[in-house]
């Protein structure tokens, strides 16, 4: 009889009790074996799954946690961790996955990866960090598990173990589950054979640093970002204990890995002269989040205060300041923008998003908010005008549609309205949805030439999309 008792202890500890998880995994599990054993009857080392597989197994896993309501969504918070990601990616040649960055909403410190480049980080994690070199050195880690495909290694080397070691294993992988990789194999304590086990997901943090110090430097980080970052996980864990620190049940922190990470540093001088703005991203998680900010801090983090505690017009004057003296700060200009609105005071909030594109003419955010801003005071061809402009821009960004959409019903624009639903459909991941919106306006009598074209072109790629899916 196969041991399914560690495994629900797992889950039971990870995200208070979400037992869906045991669902969402069960089902990938059980349709990509079934799926492999048809067609590979080796599931031993052998690569069971090809890129496109492993990307769903990401995007589904991915979803779930999206549709939970665990993953932060604010554009300027996703922007900033994306960026962050992007920089270190930009040194990969080659690159077959479309990487996706994100932030859990979970006070704790954890990061993974998922198959297929889903990244996640916590925001503990995050808000306990001293730079972007250190928040940046646990991205090129994940990102290194990734590129070497150690979470797809352990699900195939663990096919041919037995169905609870399997599942333990994808519980592992998940957000907060036991997390990065093998967690749960290694923590979890599954009957029989896991030593072998143990020393190869070992194996895999050695790998993961070496490839992930590589990948910061080449990226013009700092490399000591690394060895801080263990650091100040050695010496938080001397605090709280080993327990209250997810990321250290994947990660332990050895005086070897530290000096292996060591060994490896490069002399660093800053090359570009870009502006770190990670303390801002810090003090705006710490915002969106439900602790408080204090009265002390930086000038940014009190206007935030103010906001957060209802003083939105104290906190308009100190964002005024701060936006005078950098006009070039997208932070700062953004934040002061969207608190003027808040304030009822259109006019200045749209001169700050219109200087804003002065310099940065394709930002997506901004104008995506200016866009708003035009269209909720009564003009709607300039809002419309905007989102032609992104839509173009931006083909893959789901929030332009749903942009699209509001104006084209306001337009009484019925088929480009159902377009742009059919668009935010696919684009969010219901590509049943998708279909039956295109296959409607293929239907409709009003179709242009140009429209039906496009329809058919979409259909084709959602086809394409599903044929290589597991
Ligand atoms: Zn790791």
């Amino acid at each position: 009889m196969t041991n399914l008792r560690p495994f629900f202890q797992i889950l039971r500890q990870s995200f208070k009790g979400f037992y869906f998880l045991f669902l969402v995994f069960y089902s990938i599990y059980v349709s990509s074996i079934a799926q492999a054993e048809g067609e590979l009857p080796d599931l031993g080392e052998n690569s069971v799954f090809n890129i496109e597989q492993e990307a769903e197994i990401g995007r589904q896993v991915y979803q779930q946690l999206f549709e939970r309501g665990l993953i932060e969504t604010h554009p300027l918070l996703d922007r900033y961790i994306n960026d962050l990601g992007a920089r270190l990616l930009s040194v990969v040649d080659n690159r077959v996955r479309d990487y996706r960055f994100f932030i859990i909403r979970d006070s704790s410190i954890n990061a993974f990866a998922l198959p297929g480049g889903y990244i996640g980080v916590n925001a503990g994690l995050i808000l306990r960090a001293k730079s972007q070199h250190q928040l940046a050195s646990v991205l090129a880690h994940e990102i290194a598990h990734v590129r070497l495909r150690h979470g797809m290694k352990l699900m195939e080397k663990s096919a041919g173990v037995n169905n609870a070691t399997m599942l333990t294993i994808l519980a592992g992988l998940l957000a907060g589950g036991g997390s990065d990789l093998g967690a749960a194999l290694v923590y979890g304590g599954t009957a029989g054979g896991q030593q072998a086990m143990i020393n190869y997901t070992r194996d895999f943090e050695y790998e993961a640093d070496r490839i992930g110090i590589s990948l910061l430097q080449g990226a013009d980080f700092d490399g000591r970002g690394m060895v801080e970052f263990f650091t100040l996980l050695a010496k938080a864990s001397g605090n709280t204990g080993v327990q209250n620190i997810e990321y250290l049940r994947t990660h332990p922190v050895s005086d070897n890995r530290i000096s292996e990470a060591e060994a490896r540093l490069r002399p660093y001088s800053n090359p570009s002269s870009a502006p770190d703005y990670f303390p801002l991203f810090q003090d705006y998680l710490l915002y969106t989040s439900s602790e408080s900010l204090g009265l002390s801090g930086s000038r940014f983090r009190q206007a935030l205060a103010k906001i957060k505690s209802g003083n939105e017009s104290s906190a308009s004057e100190l964002l005024d300041t701060l936006y005078r003296q950098e006009g070039d700060n997208s932070w700062y200009g953004y934040v002061y923008a969207e608190n003027l609105e808040l304030t009822g005071r259109q006019n200045e909030a749209e001169q700050v998003y219109r200087q804003l594109l002065e310099i940065y003419p394709d930002d997506l955010l901004v104008s995506l908010n200016l866009m708003r801003l035009l269209k909720t005071t009564g003009r709607i061809d300039a809002a419309l005008l905007i989102a032609r402009r992104l839509e173009n821009r931006y083909p893959q960004d789901r929030a332009v549609y749903f942009e699209l959409v509001g104006i084209y019903q306001q337009l009484d624009e019925d088929l480009l309205k159902m377009m742009a639903q059919a668009d935010y459909h696919r684009l969010s991941g219901y590509p049943d949805q998708a279909m039956r919106l295109y296959s409607r306006i293929l239907g409709s009598p009003d179709i242009d030439q140009v429209t039906e074209s496009r329809v058919k072109e979409k259909l084709a790629e959602l086809d394409r999309h599903r044929s290589g899916k597991m």
